[in-house]
């Protein structure tokens, strides 16, 4: 029998592909054991979870935290509070809208020092690609970060900019020799172009306030072409390539046939995609303004059928907020308000409320939430499961409650948040982070002790940043 700290055992236990009543051993931060219920060592401290489900805790691999540069938007100690609250145990963050981003090495370690000592849970990084850094990708590799990401179209931040087909094939090339994958923002500038020359020309322009106007200017043609690209590119270049924030349901034919013809290649979406519907935004409601934009209720119910059927495999927030007065509330302006919704803390409940009346199961949770996002960034080893040798991260979750979204519970650093004033199914009691409780109903530990990651094969314990300077090899 593995030797073990303590037990936390439970009726409802989410381990892969299944729920069961399960004792999970827990040594030195880590699962050694899942065993039947009764079956804990004699004189061993028990953890009871009771009637909660015991879920992984969530990995979350889109996350802008935008420190250093514009912690005003959000920083690492807010961003992981409510990664904490809301049962996420990683966060994967962005490597952009942090000045300067993470697209050489010098900002790579500027960011690794301004997350330290802050972080309340794990935290790895994606770096980038832009035009012209193509002799850094190896070197942040190096580094320890798990990919890289780039955009075909305007950032909305210029120290960012996008890249074209031929910027992005070397750099491709260069990913597959290095074995990361590239995460794509995947809108092309044409189709949007020539929409908003259309939507906003002479007098029969359309109405900034008006979500209509704003939906037609980033129409599904700037998606569907853009993976149509990827495709073409991953075939080409053996890169392992991931769509990020997929919004448009025409292209899940094109991602299907990819999946089919074998190529590395994989999607996300996210909560917003999933319960909002462009019908039901309001005029100057700008706080659900996210590129791609939310679509037509007809457009939401295909992204639930392919999560179902696996060709979009995955769940993450985009967290991406900025300070109130970038969305411009009170002009109303679509056009002219930030693009980004503040949600990291409210995914797993946003989720679970609409998978629940959709049929879905808690393994389903698990895998979207948890397993594929830790995948993806190749954290699999040490994360997003319950499951022997990986750490115990563990969230004590009851899928019955309710709660309403309120500012008084919101942990990021802004509380503008289109979910604001909702009923969401699903309350997070307790987090556990490496066998540590670092919340429980509202309260925190004292510590931020949340580590940062490298990207590691072995899903060694080890790799994680024990000093800034450790990674100039
Ligand atoms: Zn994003």
């Amino acid at each position: 029998m593995p030797s073990s700290d303590f037990v936390v055992r439970g009726q409802r236990v989410v381990t892969p592909g299944s729920v069961q009543a399960a004792s999970i051993y827990v040594h030195r931060g880590r699962v050694v054991a899942v065993r039947p219920f009764d079956d804990v060592p004699q004189g061993c401290k028990v953890v009871e979870a009771g009637e909660s489900v015991v879920l992984p805790g969530l990995v979350d691999s889109h996350v802008h935290v935008n420190e250093p540069g514009r912690t005003r938007w959000e920083g690492f100690k807010t961003a992981t509070r409510a990664a904490a609250r809301g049962g996420t145990t990683t966060i994967v963050d962005m490597p952009l809208n942090s000045v300067p981003p993470t697209t050489t090495l010098e900002g790579f370690r500027q960011k690794l020092g301004a997350a330290r000592g802050q972080c309340r849970v794990d935290v790895a990084f994606w770096g980038g690609v832009v035009p012209g850094n193509l002799q850094q990708l190896a070197p942040l590799h190096a580094a320890g970060v798990v990919g890289f990401k780039c955009f075909l179209i305007p950032s909305g931040v210029e120290e960012f900019p996008p890249v074209t087909e031929n910027e992005l094939r070397p750099s491709m090339f260069e990913l597959a020799r290095l074995g990361v994958p590239l995460i794509v923002h995947a809108e092309l500038p044409g189709p949007v172009e020539r929409a908003l020359a259309a939507c906003c020309a002479g007098e029969t322009g359309g109405d900034p306030r008006c979500y209509e106007t704003f939906l037609r200017s980033r129409p599904r043609e700037a998606e569907d072409e853009a993976v149509a690209l990827m495709i073409g590119l991953c075939r080409e270049t053996g890169a392992r390539v991931h769509i990020v924030h997929h919004s448009s349901a025409d292209a899940l034919p094109l991602l299907r046939e990819a999946k089919r013809e074998g190529l590395p290649l994989s999607a996300e979406t996210c909560p917003h995609y999933l319960a909002f519907a462009a019908e039901g935004i309001a005029d100057g409601a700008t706080e659900f303004k996210c590129c791609p934009p939310v679509r037509e209720r007809e457009n939401q119910e295909r992204l639930w059928e392919a999560l179902r059927e696996g060709t979009i495999s995955m769940v993450v927030s985009d967290h991406s907020p900025c300070p109130p007065e970038m969305k411009r509330r009170q002009e109303g302006d679509f056009l002219k308000a930030w693009g980004g919704i503040s949600s990291l803390q409210f995914r797993l409940a946003v989720v679970w409320t609409e998978a629940r009346r959709r049929g879905f199961a808690l393994e389903d949770l698990a895998r979207w939430l948890a397993h594929e996002p830790a995948r993806l960034a190749g954290l699999d080893l040490r994360k997003g499961s319950i499951a022997p040798g990986r750490e115990a991260d563990l969230v004590f979750f009851d899928p019955e409650a309710a709660f309403v979204v309120a500012p008084e519970i919101n942990e990021h650093r802004h509380k503008l948040t289109p979910y604001d004033g909702q009923t969401l199914s699903g309350v997070v009691e307790a987090t556990y982070l490496r066998g540590e409780k670092i919340y429980e109903r509202g309260h925190f530990s004292e510590r931020p002790t949340g580590r940062l990651l490298k990207r590691g094969d072995e899903g060694k314990s080890s790799d994680v940043f024990d000093d800034v300077e450790s990674f100039e090899d």
